[in-house]
């Protein structure tokens, strides 16, 4: 089919790519030029393990990048959506989404082949279509329904496997208002043999937030659980989620389901869903009089989160945190990606700051993108040679599950004054290091 796709960030890009592996013709559109130029040379403008692969088979073949919306759009069977949803105070954020629909929408008139416009985008029910469906129709003279077809196709990809979680899907959600579009999306994805759920477009809307938040809770829910057990004597947190996980709901065989791995605490989650997603279904709720209590607290023992790890860091100090060296290991948001947003370690770094240390952050791959958030700062360097961090700090905080921190062992241990582990993932064993600490212990 001939696909369009609308933002080429992590999903446009990603779906893009996976949807050409599968025999589609794709045109990525995105405003920003550097990305096209990127894209049409072959160069991925994000990390993403298996994606340049995907570009050397597929650009110039069934896959290209352009800037011009109207001659992207004008063949198109299938138009997806897929650019940036935020959320503010007042909640989610439309203003790239209503924008691009309109976009779309004149691109799309005087079409009389019935194309379809999919929003993949992460939107609070009701969305599709009671705003992006109103605007296709006034900017395109079409009619929903019967000239074109509208549906939502939510997406669960995570960062850092984002390839190979795009190909083998645990299920596709189809959300489609008619017959018609239904069909034209399960067209799309017919080459992918596994479970599609068909429904209406504000329950695919709803069952992405439902999947998003409940993954917050578990976190906010495991993040409370160690902050006590840090309290009470003789608890480890991981000991204690270690037996959580043994039970029969939550393992399969002798192996922890992959939910547990969301029951387990850290230093809050962050990237660029959970966090905004939880606020805005937390202000959807609000708007509709229906009050999320549950969720509001889920964000707020989030946000308590890195102040947790200053507290462990400031107890194994003594108080003593100013003008010390400490390395912050991990900027990224989760390892295998170089995406900062709403990073855990950016909250933590401000406070060491306000604290008066002297900052090192390290990470293998995300250092250009922290750099541009946090700009130049007194105080905050950037290293990428871990033994170099190692070799100078007085405590290291542990924020990204990185696998090349697996070495940190080894070069603490080498060091001629080993510093302190704050392990904020509870990532290495507690005897590996000559001091330890970490979440919940
Ligand atoms: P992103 O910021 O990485 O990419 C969005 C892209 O859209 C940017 O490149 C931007 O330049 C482009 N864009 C914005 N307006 C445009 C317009 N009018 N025309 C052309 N291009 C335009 O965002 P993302 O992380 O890919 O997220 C996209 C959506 O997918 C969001 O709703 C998000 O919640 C959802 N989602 C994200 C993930 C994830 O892991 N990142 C996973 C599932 C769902």
């Amino acid at each position: 089919m001939r696909l369009t796709v609308i933002g080429a960030g992590y999903v446009g890009l990603v779906t893009g790519a996976c949807l050409a592996d599968a025999g589609h013709e794709v045109i990525l559109v995105d405003l920003d030029d550097s990305k096209v130029a990127d894209i049409n040379a072959g160069d991925p403008p994000i990390f993403e393990p298996g994606l340049e692969d995907l570009l050397d088979k597929h650009v110039n073949r069934g896959l290209k990048a352009s800037s011009d919306m109207t001659s992207a759009v004008a063949e198109a069977e299938v138009v997806m959506l897929a650019v940036g949803t935020p959320s503010n105070d007042q909640g989610i954020d439309l203003t790239h989404l209503e924008k691009a629909a309109r976009q779309v929408g004149e691109a799309l008139a005087g079409r009389d082949d019935r194309p379809v416009v999919v929003v993949k985008s992460t939107v609070v029910p009701g969305t599709t279509s009671g705003r992006v469906g109103p605007i296709l129709v006034e900017a395109s003279g079409l009619e929903l329904g019967s000239t074109i077809g509208l549906g939502v196709n939510p997406e669960f990809l995570t960062e850092g496997t984002a390839v190979h979680d795009f190909t083998d899907p645990d299920r596709i959600v189809i959300g489609a208002d008619d017959e018609a579009t239904a069909a034209v999306m399960l067209e799309l994805y017919a080459g992918y043999d596994v479970p599609k759920m068909l429904c209406g477009t504000a329950t695919a809307e709803m069952i992405k937030y439902a999947s998003n938040t409940l993954l917050a809770t578990l976190i906010s829910f495991s993040n409370e659980i160690a902050s006590l057990s840090a309290r009470i004597d003789g608890v480890d947190v991981a000991e204690v989620m270690a037996g959580v996980h043994a039970s029969r709901y939550l393992s399969a065989g002798d192996h922890p389901a992959e939910i547990a791995s969301f029951i387990f605490p850290g230093v809050g989650y962050g990237g660029s869903c959970l966090p905004k997603d939880t606020v805005a279904l937390a202000a959807h709720g609000r708007a509709l009089g229906v009050p999320m209590p549950l969720l509001e607290q889920v964000d707020r023992v989030n946000r308590d989160q890195p102040i947790e790890v200053m507290r462990i860091l400031s107890s194994e100090l003594g108080g003593a945190i100013k003008g010390r060296a400490i390395g912050v290991l991990g900027v990224a948001f989760k390892p295998d990606t170089d995406d900062v947003r709403e990073s855990p370690a950016f909250p933590i770094i401000e406070l060491l700051l306000e604290a008066g240390a002297e900052v090192t952050a390290h990470d293998p791959m995300a250092i250009p993108n922290a750099r541009k958030w946090l700009g130049e700062r007194p105080g905050l360097d950037f290293e990428d040679d871990l033994s170099k961090v190692v070799a100078k700090a007085s405590a290291l905080i542990l924020v990204t599950s990185w696998d090349e921190y697996r070495q940190l062992p080894e070069l603490i241990v080498a060091a001629s004054e080993p510093p302190l582990l704050v392990d904020g993932r509870r990532f290495l064993p507690k005897s590996s290091v000559p001091y330890y600490s970490g979440i919940g212990l």
